[in-house]
């Protein structure tokens, strides 16, 4: 039995794009399920940035499979899948497990071989913990967040903290002195 504090991620990278097919690969991870907002782009990217598509196929490249589940609703999440061509599950709920269940369904997998990637700890982490499959917790982009937001990111401040501190392995930072 896991006895993981549920807001508790796996690994913590700087962002999306320094995680690669083989880390995941060598983990036994053949499948990641992608946060859009904040952790691949901004709100105010309605299409998904060159740094996004290239990343997304060396991924496709190195046997990683992707699928997308945002909270976001239909509309956003379609406009910025189409050019990727990547399962997606929109208004997903999250810390909801249900887009991991339909996404691991489909892919004929089991949640322990499907990451979650995403911002936030309360959604994403949680989702991925819930469902049993790997965390991986990002820095949000730069983004200018509203009231309810900046309240959120208070209370991740702590968690994140500990995690470095203990799992100093499992972070994986630009410059050192970042973390
Ligand atoms: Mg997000």
């Amino acid at each position: 039995m896991r006895l993981k504090n549920v807001f508790e991620p796996d690994y913590y990278f700087e962002n999306a794009f320094m995680v690669s097919p083989s880390f995941l690969l060598s983990r036994g991870i053949g499948v990641l399920i992608l946060d859009i907002d904040n952790t691949l782009v901004t709100y105010a990217d309605a299409y998904p940035t060159e740094a996004v598509t290239k990343w997304i196929n060396e991924m496709k490249q190195g046997g990683v499979r992707l699928a997308i589940a945002s909270n976001n609703h239909g509309k956003r999440v379609d406009t910025f899948a189409e050019s990727l061509d990547v399962f997606t599950v929109s208004d997903s709920n999250k810390p909801s497990r249900k887009a991991v269940d339909v996404i691991c369904r489909r892919f004929s997998i089991t949640p322990d071989k499907a990451a979650v990637i995403g911002d936030q700890i309360f959604t994403d982490v949680l989702c991925a913990n819930r469902a049993g499959a790997v965390a991986i917790l990002v820095k949000p982009l730069p983004y200018r967040e509203n009231l309810f937001f900046k309240f959120k990111r208070l209370l991740e401040k702590p968690i994140i903290k500990k995690f470095k501190h203990k799992h100093p392995d499992k972070c994986f930072a630009k410059g050192e002195n970042e973390k």
